[in-house]
């Protein structure tokens, strides 16, 4: 079969037999890939130091007949986090990774958007903003200025509930009360990179994410633990 070059954000890298690994990517035109890297554990290997999370990848493979392709060539583009962010980045990768499945055509804009916007903002509510928006983008949520369980348009001055990982008005339910504050605070740090969240909203935010993940039955990264 041809050869195929495209963009691609590295999920996962799993060492198989002495020498090779297993890479499942998010390419930006093909959807989510699984390929093999021969050779990649090889100390020389061009892979083994190409292949990084974090980054832009230029790869290109070759298709195989049982689903899995032949890496062929790979080259990085630009550091898209930076180490300072590097754990809020790998626990999104890995929630990315749950999110758009094999033969998934979405997944890297999504992924790309996401750690983008980590990278520009301060690294807590960075976290979450990049988490809420990759969840909204897969379809997980509703955006912040409805019900979502009656549709009606909520005004931004008015508290919500937060019920069953659902974001409802006052007439559908009863739960967590989202303040009107906290809804603006999270809507801000999505759009902008200045804007700082009060400890007890980060909290707060980080709390629903966790609830969202958790049912879906979704692996809670390590820094949502304490917090679920
Ligand atoms: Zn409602």
């Amino acid at each position: 079969m041809a050869e195929i070059s495209d963009d691609g954000l590295l999920l996962r890298r799993i060492p198989f037999s002495e020498t090779s690994l297993i890479c499942h990517i998010l390419t930006a035109g093909h959807g989510r890939i699984t390929v093999m890297a021969r050779g990649a554990r090889r100390p020389k290997s061009i892979f083994r130091a190409t292949l990084a999370p974090l980054y832009r990848l230029h790869i290109t493979w070759r298709p195989g007949r049982s689903g899995m392709g032949t890496l062929t060539d790979i080259s990085r583009g630009e550091q898209l986090v930076d180490e300072s962010r590097m754990l809020p980045a790998l626990e999104l990768i890995a929630v990315s990774s749950t999110l758009f499945q094999d033969g998934d055509p979405h997944g890297y804009h999504e992924l790309h958007e996401a750690l983008s916007l980590l990278a520009d903002r301060h690294a807590d509510e960075g976290q979450c903003a990049a988490l809420w928006l990759m969840l909204e983008r897969a379809g997980w949520l509703g955006d912040l200025s409805h019900c979502w369980l009656c549709g009606d348009m909520i005004a931004a001055d008015v508290p919500m509930q937060w019920q069953h990982a659902h974001l409802v008005c006052e007439h559908c339910g009863e739960g967590m009360e989202i303040s009107a504050g906290l809804r603006k605070g999270m809507a801000g740090v999505i759009r902008q990179s200045n804007i700082h969240m009060a400890a007890r909203d980060r909290e707060s935010w980080r709390m629903m994410i966790g609830l969202v993940l958790r049912e879906h039955g979704v692996k809670l990264p390590d820094s949502f633990r304490q917090h679920g």
